[in-house]
Formats: structure tokens, C-alpha cells, sequence
């Protein structure tokens, strides 16, 4: 994921530490991949679409904040068409060669994965447009006069990108993604209690439905952070010969410095902060994320959008501002001007 200050937020920290353990956990079937039903929906009928035709879907992105599962529906379609599924990175793309040498490399139906597609540089992205449009690679040899486009062929492949800041991408590359645009959504907690549930299977794990109902309320709607919490309360039960059960998950949790809606101490620092310093907002991105010794990449990905969520904090053009909701959560009456500051 992208890069995070020394003293990065626990949030992403977990998101980081995770990702290495996500592969076990990882749906390998439609059925096994829980929620997101508008986009498996339309995602089903490109797919269908594309066999029928004998022809690789179309180029596709994926947008939501870490964790809800675009990787994870990459994988999935590279095993729903039989397809090969390269992957790389936006930031591990750094020369024009190093993307000319990953598109000569595909082969006939290959789905090339680019996550963090937003950190792609410009110049890289320029050779993706043709690449993407009409399967042609542009590349230019030498400089000034003598310089010349040599053009290459490339087989029909299938780009599958994924943005946690999609507002980070530029119109031109947006416009090349022809399959559909994709917003993953946050999970209810039914969705997340069936994720569990099936992570529990597979690691072997007794979980009481208490307690997966207790975990499914704290994991920020997101699939990552339920299987972090399910290992946490795992080992916790583990290390204390505990059964894993509500008491067991709360004292977990309650260690984590987790509240009961999912908050970790970084949220809760940001809706203190909007509050207490800036009393209410509007704050600007950068202002906040230098009182908090925060990188506002950090702040955007990953601790917003779930804030935002809950309807605690509310992006307005004039900045960031701590809701009725926010205030109520922190037992701090809300100001009586606060509906002016909303506009
Ligand atoms: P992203 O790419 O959006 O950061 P991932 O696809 O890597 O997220 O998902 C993280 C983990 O969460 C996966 O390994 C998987 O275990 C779980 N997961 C994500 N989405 C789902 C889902 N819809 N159903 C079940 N598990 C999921």
C-alpha cells in the first residue's frame, strides 16, 4: 500500500501487516466471495458477455477503500476465465521499459493486475493508453531528430486496476477502462459474520456466534479487518486457554484499543482533534494532518472513509467537519451553528 509516516496510524499499520495473510483467506469461488451483489452482478454479465465472443473482457477498475476485496475479485475473474493473472503495482512501475517489458511479457488472454493504480506516473501511463485502446505498444527510440516510434503488437489481455484514491486518477486513463468503473462497498454485518464464519472454518478456529456477531460489529465493514481481529481474539483464547466467546473477543478487543464500533485510537484522535482544535471545522486536509504529525495519504485512505461512513466527520468544499453524530460519539455537545458549518 502506499507510503505511510514513521509514525503510521494503527489502522494502516494492520492493513499492511495483514495483506502478507490474506492469500489463505482469499475466495476462490462467487459463492465464497460475500456481498458487493450490483457489482458481481455486472461483473457477471462482462464475463459472459466476453466467452461468447471468444475475446478477453474488456479493462476493468476497482475503487474502495483497503480491504474490501479488489484484489480479491482480480483473482476471481482470472479463475473464472482460466486466464494467467500477472500483478503489479503502481509505485513498482518506474520506468517507461519496466511497463514495456511487463506488456511483451503477457500472453493471449493474460490479465495484467496493477494495484495502487493512482501512483502510476505519467509517462508510463501515456504508454498505457494505445496499449489499452488498440493493443499497440509506442515505444520511441533516440532523441531530437533521429528519434523514431517503433510500434508493437500486443496480444489481447485484460487490465484489471485497483484505487484506493480514485480521485487520484487522471481522465484519460479513466476513460480507457471500457469494461466499467466499480465502487466496492462497505459490508453489513451480516455479510461480515458469513465472512468469518468461513475464515473460523479455515483456520481451524470454534468461534461462539456471539462472538462472531461482537467481531462483525468492530471490523469497520471490511472483510481484512474482521480476519485480523478473528486472529487476534484467536490468539488472545489461545495464550489464556480461553474459549473463544463476547468475553473473550471483548478483552481482545478492549487490549486493541478498539471501541465498540470499530474506532481505533487514530480515529478517535482525528474526531478529537477536528473538534477540540479546530472546533468542528471546517479544516482543511493538510492543516489537520499536520497537527496530527499525520501524512494526509494516511488520513484520506485509510481512517476517513470509515469515519466518513459512519456519518461522524463530513468533507465539505471549505474542509473537514465533525458531524452531530462525531460530537455525540465523544460525549461533547454539538455547537448550535453547527448545520452552517455543513454547507
Ligand atoms: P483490497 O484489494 O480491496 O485491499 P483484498 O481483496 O486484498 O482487498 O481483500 C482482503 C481480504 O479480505 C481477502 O484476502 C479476503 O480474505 C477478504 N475478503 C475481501 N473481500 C471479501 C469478500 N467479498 N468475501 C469474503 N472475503 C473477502
Amino acid at each position: 500500500m502506499s507510503s505511510t509516516s514513521p509514525k503510521q496510524n494503527d489502522t494502516a499499520q494492520n492493513n499492511k501487516i495483514d495483506s502478507f495473510l490474506d492469500q489463505e483467506l482469499r475466495p476462490t469461488t462467487w459463492d465464497e466471495y460475500v456481498g458487493q451483489k450490483n457489482t458481481k452482478d455486472n461483473l457477471n454479465i462482462l464475463l459472459k458477455a466476453a466467452k461468447q465472443r471468444a475475446h478477453p473482457p474488456e479493462h476493468l477498475l476497482f475503487y474502495g477503500p483497503p480491504g474490501l476485496g479488489k484484489t480479491t475479485l482480480a483473482y476471481l475473474i482470472a479463475h473464472h476465465t482460466n486466464s494467467q493473472i500477472k500483478t503489479t503495482s503502481g509505485p513498482a512501475i518506474e520506468k517507461v521499459g519496466d511497463i514495456a517489458s511487463i506488456l511483451t511479457n503477457l500472453n493471449p488472454g493474460d490479465i495484467l493486475f496493477i494495484d495502487e493504480v493512482h501512483r502510476l506516473n505519467k509517462s508510463i501511463e501515456e504508454v498505457l493508453y494505445p496499449a489499452m485502446e488498440s493493443g499497440s505498444l509506442n515505444i520511441i527510440i533516440g532523441k531530437g531528430p533521429s528519434a523514431r516510434t517503433l510500434q508493437l503488437e500486443l496480444p489481447p489481455f485484460t487490465l484489471i486496476a485497483a484505487t484506493t484514491r480514485i480521485s487520484m486518477i487522471s481522465s484519460p486513463l479513466r476513460s480507457r477502462f471500457s469494461g466499467g468503473i466499480y465502487k466496492l462497498e462497505f459490508y453489513s454485518e451480516e455479510e461480515i459474520e458469513k465472512i468469518l464464519e468461513r475464515s473460523a472454518k479455515i483456520l481451524g478456529i470454534k468461534i461462539d456466534k456471539d462472538a462472531a456477531k461482537e467481531i462483525a460489529k468492530r471490523s469497520r465493514q471490511t472483510p481484512r479487518t474482521a480476519n485480523y481481529l478473528l486472529r487476534r481474539c484467536r490468539d488472545y483464547a489461545q495464550v489464556h486457554g480461553l474459549d473463544l466467546d463476547e468475553e473473550t473477543v471483548e478483552k481482545t478487543l478492549s487490549m486493541l484499543q478498539i471501541d465498540k464500533i470499530g474506532l481505533t485510537r487514530a480515529d478517535l484522535t482525528i474526531l478529537k482533534t477536528i473538534i477540540e482544535k479546530f472546533g468542528g471545522g471546517p479544516v482543511g486536509l493538510n492543516t489537520l494532518a499536520t497537527a496530527l504529525s499525520e501524512e494526509t495519504g494516511t488520513l484520506e485512505e485509510f481512517n476517513e472513509p470509515y469515519l466518513i461512513q459512519l456519518g461522524f466527520i463530513e468533507r465539505t468544499q471549505r474542509g473537514r467537519v465533525a458531524t452531530e453524530l462525531g460530537y455525540k460519539h465523544l460525549g461533547i455537545e454539538p455547537p448550535a451553528d453547527l448545520q452552517k458549518k455543513l454547507i
